[in-house]
């Protein structure tokens, strides 16, 4: 059986064959076990944190152009890999392959925005601030950081953190998700083959004992983590104690507001791609349709029933599939215990995706689409991420109503209204109170340029993900003073907080 080792300096030994904990790497389609992947332990975190500080000096002292250059070449070995990298991305998650191409993109648009470091490591400066006296700031980076990440975007979150981090002069530690390990070592082979010197990004593989190592070590500056809520709450109180700079983000249950002018059409089509694309599973997935007045809810659940009647779920690989299957069998259940928790708390079940199987592959963990209407704030499945192919339809009488329902969430990563009135999208986007906000935009990840990062529990600490958030979190600021004097008659010693006036 295949191993997916360590990508640590000293080659790919790591010692991930002397490993002596592995995880099961399986392929969702087939249900089979395809990989064994090494968990690895304090001692070998403790190996790649020392290479990793060696490394950074020189990484640190080597111009921002020539980091960016990397950068460059990297995007291209990406682009020249697509093909590959995507078969081998969906083979573990379960995605097909053209959106496991999309993960691969959003992630690479992370580095092109990379590629300009040197400009956002300018800093900023003032002459004469006070006689004879300058202020310049720079942004210095921090160190060693980390990245912890989760199984549903095995391209795009990685480099979220590692573009921005390693641009910065930081040097990086990886800590994938052990259910699709083998992008992430892929990408830091690339890295290192478009001339990342050793030590710059290296991957470690592991579960909860490797995060508490990461946590725990004192050679770690600071640590990103993306998952779920109850975790990313976890990783950064366990961090910050530990005294690290952390960004966590967590879950999410994302509502789509449906204006009754809306064009019903349209945001069907919107609504199809963003609640069952990815089987469900993506933070910014749309599982919670609020009509707003009863006409509009039963004209959206006649054409959603219609729609999901055409949804095509497959392997992976077939073309012609809409979603594939779920990324575990352990999922698979979690999702189906969800559907029933609906139906108990008596909301009205529609469409049943359980039990669904597809001929040829059996043993594949599919789960088709469900669709749910009647649902009420109340209810736990509401409530709580199901993170499956499962559409909840909750019924608002007014706008005001319909706004409520993401505001009060737990959590507030995304939002959609779809509407032709634009005073209402601009209220709307105003006031509720959710990070990331689509206007007749299904899945408004923002561009690289900008940044990303939810509300509430779906992120705990101050700063989003990538853009110049993600530039501020791999900084710190260092502020310097200066004054040159001439050599002439020495001042007096001043006995007061010294001002400019
Ligand atoms: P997860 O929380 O199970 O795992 C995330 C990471 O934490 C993995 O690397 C895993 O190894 C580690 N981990 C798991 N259990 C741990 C424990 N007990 N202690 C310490 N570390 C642990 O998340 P997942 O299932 O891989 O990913 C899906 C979740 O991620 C969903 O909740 C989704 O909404 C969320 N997500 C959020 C965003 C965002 O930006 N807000 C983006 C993508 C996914």
């Amino acid at each position: 059986m295949r191993l997916i080792d360590h990508f640590v300096v000293g080659g790919n030994g790591g010692g991930g064959g002397q490993a002596t904990r592995h995880g099961d790497v399986f392929n969702p389609s087939t249900g089979q076990i395809q990989a064994r992947v090494a968990l690895g332990d304090q001692a070998l975190l403790d190996k790649v944190v020392a290479t990793a500080q060696e490394a950074q000096l020189s990484w640190a002292a080597t111009n921002p152009q020539r980091r960016a250059r990397v950068l460059f070449r990297f995007k291209e070995l990406i682009e020249q890999n697509m093909q590959s990298l995507a078969e081998l991305l969906a083979s573990e998650h379960g995605k097909v392959v053209d959106d496991a191409k999309g993960d691969i993109q959003r992630g690479l648009e992370v580095v092109e925005f990379c590629c300009s470091i040197p400009h956002m490591l300018k800093g900023e400066y003032t002459q004469g601030a006070g006689p004879g006296i300058d202020v310049y700031s720079m942004r210095q980076p921090l160190g060693v950081g980390a990245g912890i990440t989760p199984f549903n975007f095995p391209a795009m979150i990685p480099m979220w953190m590692f573009a921005p981090a390693v641009a910065a002069g930081n040097t990086f530690i990886l800590k994938p998700s052990e259910r699709d390990p083998s992008v992430p070592v892929r990408l830091a082979e690339l890295f290192r083959e478009a001339g990342a010197p050793e030590g710059v990004l290296q991957v470690v593989h592991g579960d909860k004992e490797m995060v508490d190592a990461i946590l725990d070590h004192p050679g770690i500056a600071a640590v990103s983590f993306v998952g779920s809520s109850d975790i990313a709450h976890y990783v950064y109180k366990r961090g910050v104690d530990a005294g690290k700079r952390v960004q966590a983000m967590g879950g999410a249950k994302n509502h789509a507001i449906i204006m009754p002018d809306a064009d019903m059409d349209q945001t069907v089509n919107d609504l199809m791609g963003a609640a069952f694309g990815s089987a469900g599973e993506r933070c910014m997935a749309l599982p919670v349709a609020v009509p707003v007045g009863e006409e509009t809810a039963d004209i959206l659940r006649e054409k959603v029933i219609a729609a999901i009647d055409k949804l095509k779920v497959g392997i992976s690989t077939d073309p012609e599939a809409q979603y594939g299957p779920v990324v575990t069998a352990i999922h698979k259940q979690r999702i189906e215990d969800w559907i029933q928790t609906g139906v108990n708390e008596g909301a009205e079940l529609v469409v049943d995706g359980r039990g669904f199987k597809l001929q040829g592959y059996e043993e594949g963990f599919f789960v088709g689409p469900s669709l749910f209407d009647h649902v009420t704030p109340d209810m736990s499945a509401y409530k709580e991420e199901i993170f499956g192919p499962v559409l909840q339809i909750v019924r608002a009488k007014t706008f005001e109503e319909a706004i409520e329902l993401p505001t009060r969430h737990q959590y507030g990563n995304g939002v959609a209204i779809f509407t032709r009135n634009g005073h209402a999208a601009r209220e709307f986007a105003g006031r509720v109170q959710v990070g990331m906000v689509g206007i007749n935009v299904p899945i408004p990840v923002p561009v690289a340029y900008h940044s990303f990062g939810g509300w509430k529990r779906s992120a705990f600490g101050d700063h989003n993900q990538y853009g110049m958030e993600g530039v501020r979190f791999w900084t710190k600021v260092k502020t310097v003073t200066q004054r040159w004097p001439d050599g002439g008659a020495a001042g007096d010693s001043a006995f007061i907080i010294p001002t400019m006036g």
